[in-house]
């Protein structure tokens, strides 16, 4: 990730002021306040505005007054228990932005998520940042045969030498093309001077999907849970997936009172239907039971072993 020596002081002057407020703050989160945090090969997350803590939640739950509860303790059951019966509204009580620059490829997964408010980098306006994705060598994986949307065994040696030179040669011949087109290189040369260029809005189409944009996201943090539950989970595209785990990170510093009830009862918990729940009830009595007559299917009795550890998986 790099960042231009004005971007640089941007931050800087951002992370010298000095506000006063009588709202509440997450001393943590302040720590890292419009700080740039790295995340792919020139991407990255910043934290730039929010609203609330934990203490918002209690507060709302209650329809207190005052900043929610006396004690920690006392927060910290009632957080547990809006988690634990997926009571939503309090979590929405707190917001936060981001600013977040990505590759296309993965913004076009990550504004699936509806709930949010979106500004972003208009290539209308301006000239794309010369940068492309190109994936670490230990993520050059090759199409999984098991699951047609994962990855399977790293593709190695030669062939990986050869597909990140594709990657790379094709994203540059179309970022030259694309400067050919507007008649102006990236940092604002004019190449020829009596032509006149072609729009920014048609130029940019033929830019590679690797090409990173940027924008501001904005939601509360029910919808963000929503969020980092399907990408920081292993299901989710590598690529997505390491913003979620930074977001997630920036969540911990943020609430974490919530954080912990988050991966508590929803990352680290196991939902389990009503057949499933009769098979493991008939495992723990040391029943026998078998796949054939348990209504399930492969994937689902696969599924349910691998997530109470039993050894009785089919294939
Ligand atoms: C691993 C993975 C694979 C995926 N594969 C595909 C794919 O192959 N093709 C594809 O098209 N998408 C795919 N998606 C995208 C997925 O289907 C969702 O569109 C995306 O994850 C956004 O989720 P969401 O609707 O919960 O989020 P949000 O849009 O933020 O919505 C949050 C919640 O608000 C509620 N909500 C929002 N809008 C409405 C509405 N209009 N009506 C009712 N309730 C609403 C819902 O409860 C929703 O869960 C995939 C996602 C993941 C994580």
């Amino acid at each position: 990730m790099k960042l231009t020596p004005e971007q640089k002081q941007e931050i800087a002057d951002q992370q010298s002021q000095k506000n006063q407020t009588k709202r509440v703050t997450s001393p943590e989160l302040e720590k890292i306040l419009y700080e740039a945090l790295p995340v792919l090969d020139h991407g990255f997350v910043r934290v730039v505005d929010y609203m609330g803590d934990d203490t918002s939640i209690v507060q709302s739950a209650r329809v207190s007054y005052g900043k929610g509860t006396k004690k920690v303790s006392t927060d910290e059951g009632l957080i547990k228990y809006l988690m634990r019966h997926w009571h939503s509204t309090p979590f929405e009580m707190c917001e936060i932005k981001y600013h977040v620059k990505l590759p296309i490829f993965i913004a076009r997964q990550w504004i699936r998520h509806r709930t949010a408010n979106v500004n972003e980098y208009s290539a209308r306006y301006s000239i794309l940042d010369k940068e492309f994705y190109l994936p670490a060598k230990e993520q050059l994986s090759a199409q999984s045969t098991s699951n047609r949307q994962g990855r399977g065994e790293l593709i190695t040696g030669n062939q990986a030498d050869e597909v990140l030179k594709i990657l790379k040669d094709d994203a540059t011949k179309t970022y030259d093309n694309y400067e050919k087109m507007l008649n102006e290189k990236f940092d604002g040369t004019i190449i020829d001077e009596k032509k006149s260029g072609l729009a920014r809005e048609l130029a940019r189409m033929n830019l590679t999907l690797n090409s990173y944009t940027q924008w501001y996201w904005k939601t509360d943090l029910l919808n963000l849970l929503n969020f980092l539950f399907l990408r920081a989970d292993s299901h989710a595209q590598y690529e997505i997936r390491v913003y979620a785990e930074t977001m997630l990170d920036t969540v911990k510093k943020w609430v974490p009172i919530t954080h912990a009830a988050f991966l508590d009862y929803r990352v680290g918990a196991v939902h389990v239907s009503s057949k499933g729940k009769k098979i493991i009830q008939q495992l723990v009595k040391g029943e026998k039971v078998n796949y054939e007559n348990s209504g399930l299917s492969k994937r689902e009795w696969n599924e349910l072993m691998a997530a109470f550890e039993f050894k009785e998986k089919i294939v």
